[in-house]
């Protein structure tokens, strides 16, 4: 039969597809370097965890899954530098460091992502100590447009280095990823609802104060659901499993994606829905590190998220809840706002100086374009970068200005692939 290729992949908000030519799983360096230099246009995926079509494979290109090269390579405990396979998922990383007594000093809010996935697009947590995953990357093998396999770290091919530790998948497909982690911790954790105002009036105190601060503002109310994550020496409190499924599973999932479902199919609810998620109540407790980080997400959502400098926090808040009300737009899930540390990884969001994210979605299926242009506007007036993974509607034109070293990217680009086998439509957009 002729014609074109069934669609064959779906990403985890289903808001985006495609039907490879042909998809490769690969086991090794050397098989995954075969691949790439007998295709013409390739696009290697990670768990699909992008609501941007970043991951998306051109037409006639061939599709990279790497589940049979997803295991780690070395581990130096004394040093915490830890080498792994590209296609390792991050849950399976804090397993295996976990049983050696190493951890990530970091994570974002889920450990579904592959290691490469996540730094490729500038993943990053909560907590303006510390910066977003790619800046724990210390080395990287990288299979660039001829197949050749280089290693790169700050003293090998260190350009390459500097720009594939987020190279949105166009510097080549990443082999392997060497990590710098640290001991093992323990984190106290207290949630708890504030008043959104009392937050924002206290915000660099938050900031400063705790390792890993975040809140989530909910829309039509005057509350915010503050967390705040230390470390600590104390030990695990133990949550039973049974209060861990509460939380975790029933309340954060299936009674939350209950509320979201009504909002779906009586959108003039959501202002009243709304008042209920602030009556979680406080909770406090003390866990390993990745299982406070990172929790099981059954709700989908589309979602836009930009960073700010930190400085323009407050601001970007106060507005995004006025274009809410003023617009009377109606929003059934909250907005997250975190914080990072600068880096200097040309194409990271968090480029050259501490910024806050601010995380806007709706519940799958409903319509989210009016929300999100409105949103970015406010961004952009902010100097605001989109989050590389998430919705967005920029290109390279307006991107370009607020990137400094957006040129020694490029320059990276065309000597590692100067014909384009690592493009896709959303990297023809964003990097032109
Ligand atoms: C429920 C949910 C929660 C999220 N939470 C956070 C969060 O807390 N913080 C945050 O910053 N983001 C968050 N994200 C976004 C997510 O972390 C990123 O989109 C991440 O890139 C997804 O990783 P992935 O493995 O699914 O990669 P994919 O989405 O499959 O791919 C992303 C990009 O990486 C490239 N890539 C993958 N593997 C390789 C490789 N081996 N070599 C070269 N390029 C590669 C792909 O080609 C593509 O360009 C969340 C997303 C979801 C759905």
């Amino acid at each position: 039969m002729t014609g074109r290729p069934a669609v064959t992949w779906r990403n985890w908000a289903g808001n985006q597809q495609c039907a490879p030519a042909r998809v490769e799983h690969p086991a090794g360096a050397a098989a995954l370097a075969d691949v790439v230099r007998s295709a013409s246009r390739v696009k290697v995926v990670g768990s699909g965890h992008s609501f941007s079509d970043i991951a998306v494979v051109p037409d006639g290109g061939v599709q990279v899954v790497l589940d049979r090269h997803a295991s780690l390579l070395s581990v130096d405990r004394p040093s915490g530098v830890v080498k792994a396979q590209a296609g390792m998922t991050i849950g399976a990383l804090n397993r295996a460091l976990a049983a050696v007594g190493l951890a990530l000093p970091n994570l974002g809010d889920i450990a579904y992502q592959t290691i490469s996935g996540a730094i490729s697009t500038a993943t990053h947590g909560t907590g303006v100590r510390f910066g977003g995953i790619a800046t724990q990357v210390i080395g990287l093998e990288v299979v660039t447009a001829d197949g050749s396999v280089v290693s790169c770290s700050a003293d090998a091919e260190p350009e390459l280095f500097a720009c594939a530790r987020v190279g949105l998948g166009a510097l080549g497909v990443l082999s392997a990823v060497t990590l710098q982690c640290v001991p093992s911790f323990r984190l106290h954790a207290v949630a708890e609802p504030l008043r959104l105002g009392s937050v924002l009036k206290a915000l660099d105190r938050h900031v400063e104060e705790n390792d890993h601060f975040e809140f989530f503002y909910v829309p039509h109310t005057d509350w915010a659901l503050t967390k705040r994550h230390n470390r600590t020496d104390a030990p695990a409190t133990g949550m039973p499993r049974w209060k861990w499924a509460w939380e975790k599973v029933v309340m954060e999932n299936v009674a939350f994606g209950a509320v979201c479902r009504v909002g779906r199919a009586r959108p003039s609810l959501i202002p009243r829905l709304a008042t209920a998620l602030p009556s979680s109540g406080r909770r406090e407790y003390v866990e390993p590190s990745h299982a406070v980080f990172a929790t099981p997400r059954w709700v989908h959502f589309y979602e836009m998220e930009y960073s700010v400098p930190r400085a323009a926090a407050v601001e970007a808040v106060t507005r995004v809840r006025s274009l809410i009300d003023d617009r009377g737009l109606l929003v059934s899930v909250p907005i997250e706002v975190r914080f990072t540390a600068g880096d200097d990884i040309p194409l990271s969001t968090a480029y050259g100086g501490q910024r806050c994210y601010i995380a806007v979605h709706v519940y799958r299926g409903m319509e989210y374009e009016p929300y999100f242009r409105g949103v970015e506007e406010i961004m952009r007036s902010l100097d605001g970068r989109p989050h590389w993974g998430k919705l967005h509607f920029r290109t390279a034109d307006d991107l370009a200005p607020v990137y400094p070293e957006w040129e020694r990217f490029q320059a990276v680009r065309r000597k590692v692939d100067p014909e384009g086998k690592f493009a896709n439509p959303y990297l023809d957009r964003v990097l032109g």
